[in-house]
């Protein structure tokens, strides 16, 4: 029979990460299930500027994230990475099913987070990797003195754009409107960017290669959502390809609750301010939870505030 533990807390982000510090300080008996790399959404964020405390020149996603995992286990939760298939979560002891093993708790906080909502353009998917990232961190460098598109007006639209023109040799956002959602300290770093241009009341309608089945992406069809005209974008001819990034904002993890945490019509699981769902002993905190501010700062705050109910749950189960 597997070991029960105090808390499962599936991902390890922001959320996943704070939960894991405050139930080690609980002593409770807790594990970290991550598929892949800690992290999250910041894994995969260049500069992390608005991080209480946080004034390390510099500091990136990555090295923050680096710091809270050393924290974490610091205070004695284990971790493994695996992959979570399906999940029996009703009742005092719930299971969740890897491709390594099943795992049991009391407790289950989800902290899976969110990725990147598509672009939506005709031709997507063949392109991804082929001109089309969405990582700026990631993907920066393979632009190098090239032409970059971003679509996109909210903060990672813009702040993802900024860092990109310190690589491409000329940036432009492609805005569905005529004004940036991004907050006003953002847009005004990037109104002074001289790199960094703008194409205003724009969609991508569908991207292509001139080069065939296998080529890079070098040209889009773009249309103004006002007045309906499609123009064609083609890549500078001595270029021969361009980068098109998006940044169009999230979508939760949650397909693996589906039928069982109640969630909202976009997949964001529904929970109380204490972070609780509608099953008794399981939590959501972070990204995948339906709330209006998506920051590192709020998904560690939920992170805490499911791993204290989590302890009040245990501690009532005795
Ligand atoms: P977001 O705030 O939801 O913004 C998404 C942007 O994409 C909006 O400008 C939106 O246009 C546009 N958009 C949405 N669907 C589209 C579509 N189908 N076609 C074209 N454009 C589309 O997303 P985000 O920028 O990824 O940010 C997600 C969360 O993380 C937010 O809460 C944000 O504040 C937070 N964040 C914070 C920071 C920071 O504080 N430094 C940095 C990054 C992210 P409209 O404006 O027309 O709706």
């Amino acid at each position: 029979m597997s070991k029960i533990y105090d808390v499962i807390i599936l991902g390890g982000g922001p959320a996943g990460l704070a939960a894991g510090l405050y139930c080690g300080r609980y002593r409770l008996d807790t594990l970290i299930i991550e598929k892949g790399k800690d992290g999250g959404q910041i894994a995969i964020t260049n500069e992390i500027e608005n991080y209480p405390g946080q004034m390390v020149e510099g500091e990136s996603g990555p090295s923050l994230i680096a710091r809270m995992s050393e924290q974490v286990k610091k205070f004695g939760a284990e971790r493994i990475t695996d992959v979570i298939k399906s999940v029996e979560l009703e009742g005092d002891v719930k299971k969740l099913v890897g491709g390594q093993g099943e795992y049991l708790a009391k407790c289950v906080i989800v902290a899976t987070g969110a990725f990147p909502r598509p672009i939506g353009c005709e031709n997507e998917g063949r392109f991804v990797g082929k001109g089309i990232s969405f990582c700026a961190t990631c993907d920066a460098n393979f632009f190098e003195d090239f032409e970059v598109y971003v679509v996109g007006g909210g903060d990672s639209a813009v702040e993802e754009a900024m860092y990109l023109t310190k690589f491409a040799r000329k940036v432009t956002i492609i805005h569905r409107r005529d004004e940036l959602r991004a907050a006003k300290s953002i847009q005004e770093k990037a109104f002074q960017n001289p790199k960094l241009n703008f194409l205003w009341d724009t969609v991508v309608e569908s991207v292509d290669s001139t080069d065939g089945e296998d080529g890079l992406l070098n040209t889009m069809v773009v249309k103004n959502t006002k007045t309906g005209e499609l123009t064609t974008i083609n890549a500078d001819e001595d270029d021969g390809l361009f980068g098109l990034f998006g940044f169009i904002g999230l979508l939760p993890k949650s397909e693996l609750f589906r039928g069982v945490l109640d969630m909202d019509e976009r997949g964001y699981l529904l929970t109380d301010a204490n972070m609780h769902t509608n099953i008794p002993g399981v939590f959501a905190a972070g990204d995948v939870r339906d709330k209006a501010f998506r920051q590192v700062v709020t998904a560690a705050a939920d992170g805490a505030i499911a791993a204290n109910q989590a302890e009040h749950y245990i501690s009532n189960l005795h």
